[in-house]
């Protein structure tokens, strides 16, 4: 065995990072708060509200054109936090990082920009039967415009992409695939570098939906092999309304802006106008200057704990759930899938999702029911929806144990 790394960080213990996350030590009534629903969003650390406040306390002014201390002082921070998010994804550059408000904005900016200028009738896009809506309607928006088509890419009874189906679909024809890292309804974690080199043989573009994989996975935008990577600050404990497109530097180049308006542009004139250059020409309007910082903050809490560390607690949070969910015989799983994050999806007997959602809120226990923005996936297991138990780096054991005891709950009043 080789010897630790000198710099490598102090082993990783979630206890002791639950004292990071003030929010935690909140009750539920008279219950302590066993907070489940990290798929939705996840809690913030303090060093997170500490970078907003502080960049509003003391820093607060307009980027880029002002000329004055503050304005330089919130500039620096603010592309300060572009150069953090491009070490986060492994880019190549800061200038292909793009700010957007989240995962939902960034698709709807390479539809519409990407999409709008490249699509022609009778050109396909592929979309996964297992992605949120917001890797769907914005495809459907453009191929309305366009006459373009999107296909859906058949799921297993599993909760897998059926990769057989996958290669059946792609030709000539199919000019993107969308699909997700990690899906948000079943944690299922997707062949991507697979997907995208099978993609690449018809050479079609792959958008990579990252606003599940992104809190759970170290991530690089090359070994993925993608062509555009979206990701929202609020799923790795960063701030809500911040979130990054990240793409190909040729692609950005060459497509139109999304939004017209101030810092887009180089001159104006009732004649026409040009565009600024990258990442800029994408950043209409003044932007959401304390989510960048504090996004930043939230990357470099992730990058200072030990990764690898985090993916195996996390991992160990979801097999000791599993273990936990076949004791439990009213429990049935929604999907199998092989390979896993975060995440677990389920139902109890016949009983509404909603209502055991209820149970358990009433227990301090905080999960998410529904269709999960994924009715597609929902109507493919013939199902409404489902409970779902979504973890991060600060969940426990015992948490996992608080849910199964409220879950027995819900099987005496529901069942
Ligand atoms: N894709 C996936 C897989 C998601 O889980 C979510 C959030 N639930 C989104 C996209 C949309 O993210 P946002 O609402 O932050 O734009």
């Amino acid at each position: 065995m080789s010897a630790p790394h000198p710099l490598r960080p102090a082993a990783f213990d979630p206890q002791a990072v639950r004292e990071d996350f003030p929010i935690l030590a909140r009750r539920v009534g008279d219950r302590p708060l066993a907070y489940l629903d990290n798929a939705a969003t996840s809690q913030k650390p303090r060093v997170v509200i500490d970078a907003v406040a502080d960049y509003y306390r003391l820093h607060n002014a307009n980027v880029h054109r002002a000329a004055h201390l503050l304005s330089d002082e919130a500039t620096a921070a603010f592309e300060e936090a572009r150069a953090q998010v491009a070490r986060f994804l492994r880019s190549p550059s800061v200038e292909q990082v793009i700010w957007t408000r989240g995962t939902t904005e960034a698709i709807n900016l390479v539809a519409a920009s990407w999409g709008g200028a490249h699509l022609r009738p009778g050109d396909r896009i592929l979309a996964t039967e297992m992605e949120h809506h917001s890797n769907i309607v914005p495809w459907q928006l453009i191929c309305a415009r366009t006459g373009a088509e999107l296909v859906p890419v058949p799921v297993t009874e599993r909760g897998e992409v059926d990769l057989a189906a996958y290669e059946r679909l792609l030709d000539e024809r199919v000019k993107l695939v969308a699909v997700t890292q990690v899906s948000n309804a079943l944690g299922t974690v997707n062949p991507v570098p697979e997907m995208a080199r099978l993609a690449k043989g018809v050479g079609a573009l792959v958008l990579v939906d990252g606003a599940q994989g992104a809190a759970h996975f170290p991530v690089d935008v090359a070994a993925l092999g993608c062509d555009f990577y979206a990701f929202s600050g609020h799923k790795v404990y960063g701030p809500t309304g911040i979130g990054v497109l990240w793409g190909k530097r040729e692609l950005l180049e060459a497509m139109p802006p999304y939004q017209g308006g101030g810092e887009m542009i180089e001159t104006v004139s009732f004649a026409g106008s040009t565009w600024n250059r990258l990442p800029y020409k994408f950043e209409a309007g003044t932007p959401h200057i304390a989510g960048a910082v504090g996004l930043a903050a939230a990357l470099r809490y992730l990058e200072g704990l030990d990764r690898e560390a985090v993916v195996a607690h996390e991992a160990d949070l979801l097999a000791y759930t599993r273990e936990r969910a076949a004791e439990l015989p009213a429990l049935r799983p929604v999907g199998e899938p092989r390979q896993a994050a975060g995440i677990f999806s389920f139902l109890l007997g016949d009983a509404h999702p909603a209502d055991v959602g209820t149970v358990l809120d009433q227990l301090g226990v905080a999960v998410r029911a529904g269709h999960h923005c994924a009715q597609p996936l929902m109507a493919r297991f013939g199902i409404p929806g489902t409970v779902r138990a979504s973890f991060a780096l600060y969940n426990t054991r015992e948490e996992v144990d608080r849910l199964f005891a409220a879950l027995a709950k819900a099987c005496d009043l529901l069942l």
